[in-house]
């Protein structure tokens, strides 16, 4: 038997159902908030990602899934969404017309990291990036959208850490501090960390390894570095944060993996998945449209990881089941023909409807509408065809009704009508 590959899974139906109504939730909200959606591809050049997300990372160093074309390129297939997003932005030309853009991507991604609970090699992520805004107030809209998301999808036990990375300006002072320490405590290091120290400092701080983490725990806080104008930034970020109801905590030490963040950057942590406990991860990345060969463009967004969010949704699973409104029964040759042509019919006004397609037994075709949980079963034999009336059997009742067999589509919309009103049915009857 062939099994999928490690760290790919299938999400299977009884699962999926959640995932999309979790979609529609991100699609409603974020459509409300004006963005729009882009599908990039999945699959980019290599350098897309090295020149964005930084060769010092362990995203771009060791987790990447990248190959040589057949005409032997360098591609990969994307471990993140913001790399793409921003490139399409630039290829175009998007701000030529209208700098400000509001964009949000659903898809997966791809890293080679090692799989556990929380972490796959293909997960998935609800990105938003939004273009050509500097002011604080979308770094505050852009979160409290976040967590009107989660509300929505009743998630508990979650909380916005946020930080500023600050600027170009303020940056420097901060790398001197912090390599002062990373002289001194370079034996503690890990090898990578050794490497980030003379590359990129800040990298050190989000290191995982136990020994770098105690090494570091008493390094500056970049926060304490801010020049003026991004003490005022992030001040007003806070503030708008508050005037929302926004609960936050400013996480001195939060800096994200990737290179190319700049002054607000958070998380939405939960206290529900043990060491994965990010859900998701955001900020300002003012350098990023430049750095790819765009105009100077601010940009802020955010990534939500999917599959951390499925675990932690406290919604009821089973509500979000389709299943069938009519189950039709037939049984013989004639009811098995028009039952085929009411299940196209119905299906295509919006009725979900099935039937058995093997010609078996009421009882096993009763069987398979329970277990389907279809909410009513149209039973239709020899019998009914003579007297031109078929039997409607509600599931949860147990009470039957007789439809007339002519324009029974129109007499079935009318019966489940009144019978929808009439009873707390298991579904949806539209
Ligand atoms: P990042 O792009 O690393 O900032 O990740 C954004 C979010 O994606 C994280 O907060 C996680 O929820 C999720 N995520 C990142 N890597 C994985 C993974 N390997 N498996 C599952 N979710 C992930």
């Amino acid at each position: 038997m062939i099994q999928s590959l490690k760290g790919f899974r299938d999400i299977l139906p009884g699962d999926v159902e959640v995932w999309q109504h979790m979609e529609m939730t991100a699609r409603d909200l974020f459509e409300d908030f004006g963005f729009k959606e882009i599908r990039p591809p999945v699959m980019e050049k290599t350098e897309l990602f090295k020149r964005s997300i930084g060769e010092e990372t362990d995203i771009v160093g060791k987790e990447m899934y990248t190959f040589k074309s057949r005409g032997g390129k360098s591609i990969t297939l994307r471990p993140e969404a913001t790399a793409s997003v921003v490139r399409s932005y630039i290829q175009h030309k998007m701000y030529a017309v209208e700098p400000v853009r509001k964009l949000y991507t659903i898809g997966p991604m791809f890293r080679s990291e090692n799989p556990q609970q929380g972490r796959y090699r293909q997960f998935y992520q609800i990105n938003a990036e939004v273009f050509g805004i500097a002011s604080p107030l979308i770094d505050a809209q852009l979160i409290f959208m976040l967590m009107t998301f989660f509300s929505r999808l009743q998630v508990k036990d979650i909380g916005a850490h946020i930080n500023s990375l600050g600027c170009k300006k303020c940056r420097p002072e901060f790398h001197k501090a912090l390599s002062v320490l990373l002289s001194k405590v370079g034996d503690s290091l890990c090898d990578d960390c050794n490497k980030r120290s003379l590359k990129n400092p800040l990298r050190t701080l989000d290191c995982k390894v136990t020994s770098c983490r105690n090494a570091l725990a008493e390094a500056p806080a970049i926060v304490d570095f801010l020049c003026e104008e991004c003490t005022e930034h992030f001040d007003a970020v806070k503030r708008f944060l508050d005037r929302q109801g926004i609960s936050f905590e400013v996480d001195k030490q939060l800096v994200r993996g990737l290179d190319y963040y700049t002054r607000t950057t958070f998380e939405i942590q939960t206290g529900l998945l043990g060491a994965q406990n990010a859900v998701a991860g955001g900020g300002r990345y003012d350098g990023l449209v430049k750095a790819l060969g765009g105009p100077e463009q601010p940009a802020i967004g955010f990534a939500v990881g999917c599959d951390r969010l499925i675990e932690i949704m406290t919604l009821d699973k089973k509500a979000y089941m389709k299943n069938p409104s009519v189950f039709v029964a037939a049984l013989g040759t004639q009811s098995m023909d028009m039952a085929y042509g009411w299940v196209c019919e119905l299906n295509n006004i919006g009725i979900p409807t099935e039937m058995d397609y093997s010609g078996r037994s009421l009882k096993s075709q009763m069987k398979r509408a329970d277990r389907m949980n279809a909410a009513y079963v149209l039973i239709v034999g020899e019998e009914e065809i003579k007297k031109g009336e078929a039997v409607l059997r509600d599931m949860n009742t147990k009470e039957q009704a007789l439809i007339p067999l002519n324009s029974i589509v129109d007499n079935l919309q009318k019966a489940l009508k009144i019978r929808n009103t009439k009873h707390e049915t298991r579904n949806n009857i539209k």
